[in-house]
């Protein structure tokens, strides 16, 4: 089997997005570069006939320049035009995970940019919502490729919110690229609490330069 060891990591990150609702039974997908011409990447239906609940075989290994299957049992998301777009803005990205996530699905579905307030989600910046495009369409994949030309140049890590739809997150790898899916979900529980309590009087949510650790 192709790629084995990046197809079982796969496979499991998936499950954990799953089952610590990163994603729900709508729909996400996750790819990661493994060579010049491969990504191994999460098959169509994951979530709705599997609810992520896929083996490594399932994964399957895509040639990027033909966007063909090269092995694995299943069939490719129209949503790899959105991960096909981070891959050919910036070679440095390793991997894209996309989740309809619980917390950051607030702010994307208000449309609004999440403030961001955790120590741990500093080195995001500013955690910007896109313009609405459908799902899986060819637009959205342009509103993403486009925010990257125009806003973020050489970054590989970035937190995207999908307006009324998920998130979308990039990284050098899978490892660092779901660490950033769970630091941004807590944020956006975070965010949403504050945010309430800042409105109800409890508690002034202030924005002070506190010297954080971004690196961590
Ligand atoms: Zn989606």
């Amino acid at each position: 089997m192709l790629y084995k060891k990046e197809r079982e990591q796969l496979a499991d990150i998936v499950k954990k997005m799953f089952n610590r609702y990163e994603t729900n039974t709508a729909g996400g997908n996750v790819s990661a570069r493994v060579s010049d011409q491969h990504i191994v990447m999460s098959p169509t239906l994951m979530s709705q006939r599997w609810h992520c609940d896929i083996s490594p075989y399932q994964v399957l290994v895509v040639d990027m320049e033909t966007e063909k299957i090269v092995e694995g049992d299943g069939a490719i998301t129209r949503e790899i035009n959105m991960h096909m777009a981070c891959y050919r803005h910036n070679r440095e990205i390793g991997a894209v995970v996309h989740g309809h996530s619980l917390y950051s699905m607030v702010f994307a579905t208000m449309g609004m940019d999440m403030p961001n307030l955790t120590e741990a989600s500093q080195k995001f910046g500013v955690i910007k919502c896109l313009d609405f495009a459908p799902a899986t369409s060819q637009e959205l994949a342009d509103t993403v490729a486009t925010y990257l030309r125009e806003n973020v140049k050489d970054q590989v890590t970035n937190t995207l919110l999908l307006n009324r739809h998920g998130v979308l997150v990039t990284d050098k790898n899978l490892e660092r690229a779901y660490d950033n899916l769970g630091r941004l979900e807590y944020n956006a529980y975070i965010a949403e609490k504050a945010l309430l309590f800042d409105k109800l009087g409890i508690m002034k949510l202030e924005n002070k330069d506190y010297n954080y650790n971004v690196h961590e």
